[in-house]
């Protein structure tokens, strides 16, 4: 049934970079389609990590010896990998964190003791990783501030009527995903930011599932703030990005206070670095840093307009093959999708569990996510305990769907 892609695109080359993509799992190839969870690493990365443990390894920013400089350097270099990635002005605007996570955290506490007081309202979406939902009710609650939130309808799409009519005076910050974890939605971040802006508010855009599949440019959508995760963007873990406008990284007071942060430091007063170091405290995980440089350069080589192109081609052969199985409802029909498939499945007797879909699945050497995806709210909007999700990279193939569409008519045989 597997009709060849008439896209130039030559997978199965790139597929050799990747070690992991040849193990067998339960006997049988493994066939991986969880990258929405984290990606897998290149071995130009898993390289690029053993050279720096084999003839670089060092402290940086601190010593003037061999190592540290050289360390110090490829650092850096990174540092203006990110910056031409995202296409920021400065490479002082790239702040290396431990993830989407902190780096989401770091906004809400640092900018959260900047500017925002009691009555202020901040706005989020009904479709929000929990690590885009709860800094921001923790910093609410700190400030005895408000959140909205922006209702999603039933495609999966932000309502973007709804969206402007919670836009206020008293808005201060939108915080909003790129693409949802969940439903594959690419949201409108450009007029999101604009609309927020009209009002005086800044946005950040959780980028956590965009990075890997399209490309990013923070100065043509004006974001103030944009955050991503490496071990998702087929870096290690552990690492991650926040980037933030200059002015307002320079105006926020430090998230973290130790090593690094700071110029000078007496008992009495201690005065802060610059940014980016005034975010960065302690010593901060080279290899990742060295790593995440690797796998934004594996990922130019090939190029987000390929990678966009076959993984629409997969959304698209692998939606069309879920519908042909039948007993499938998908969770996320938005006109605008990224390579994110969530769908409950039935047999002859009705509902089967999505728990029950993975582990079956997984005998079969498929790896998807099932369960809530960290966005429990969005479950509820769609009256469901938990979904299948499918999330598909630019390594995967049509006979991997072919393998996975195959194991669920398994599945839905043994419930009929
Ligand atoms: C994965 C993910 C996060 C959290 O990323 P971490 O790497 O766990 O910090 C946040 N938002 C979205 C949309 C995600 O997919």
């Amino acid at each position: 049934m597997t009709t060849a892609s008439t896209l130039d695109f030559d997978v199965e080359t790139l597929r050799k970079d990747f070690p992991i993509l040849s193990e067998k799992v339960h006997g049988k190839p493994l066939v991986y389609l969880d990258n929405g969870n984290t990606s897998q690493k290149p071995r130009q990365v898993i390289e690029t990590i053993d050279r720096y443990y084999r003839a670089m390894n060092s402290n940086v920013h601190r010593g003037n010896h061999f190592l540290s400089q050289q360390a110090t350097a490829a650092l850096e270099a990174a540092r203006r990998t990110v910056q031409t990635f995202i296409n920021a002005a400065e490479d002082r605007e790239i702040i290396f964190v431990r993830g989407t996570t902190e780096a989401i955290n770091l906004v809400a506490f640092s900018f959260g003791e900047l500017d925002i007081r009691e009555g202020d309202e901040i706005v989020i979406s009904a479709m929000e990783h929990h690590s885009n939902i709860v800094p921001w009710q923790m910093l609410c609650a700190r400030k005895k501030a408000v959140l909205q939130v922006v209702p999603v309808n039933d495609d999966g799409e932000l309502e973007m009527d709804e969206y402007e009519n919670l836009l206020t005076d008293r808005t201060k910050l939108v915080a909003i995903t790129h693409i949802s974890n969940t439903l594959g939605t690419i949201n409108p971040v450009k007029r999101i930011i604009d609309l927020a802006h009209e009002r005086g508010a800044v946005v950040l855009v959780d980028g956590a599932q965009s990075v890997p599949h399209l490309a990013v440019d923070v100065r043509a959508l004006d974001a103030d703030f944009y955050v991503f995760s490496g071990h998702k963007v087929f870096a290690p873990t552990g690492i991650g990005v926040l980037y933030g406008k200059a002015k307002l990284l320079e105006a926020m007071p430090p998230y973290h206070g130790g090593g690094a942060m700071i110029s000078s430091v007496t008992f009495e007063k201690t005065t802060y670095n610059e940014i980016p170091f005034k975010f960065e405290a302690g010593t901060p995980h080279v290899e990742g840093i060295i790593g995440l440089g690797a796998a934004l350069e594996y990922v130019n080589s090939i190029g987000l307009d390929a990678i966009g192109e076959h993984e629409h081609d997969l959304l698209g052969y692998a939606t069309e093959a879920l519908e042909t199985l039948g007993g499938v409802r998908i969770i996320g029909t938005a006109r605008e999708k990224a390579s994110v498939i969530s769908f409950m499945l039935s047999g002859a007797s009705g509902a089967i569990h999505p728990h029950d879909v993975g582990t079956i699945l997984d005998n079969e050497g498929v790896a998807i996510r099932t369960g809530h995806h960290c966005t429990q709210p969005l479950m509820k909007r769609f009256g469901v305990p938990a979904t299948c999700r499918a999330s598909l990279a630019f390594y995967n193939t049509r006979e991997e769907i072919d393998t996975m569409i195959r194991a669920l008519g398994k599945v839905q045989k043994m419930f009929a």
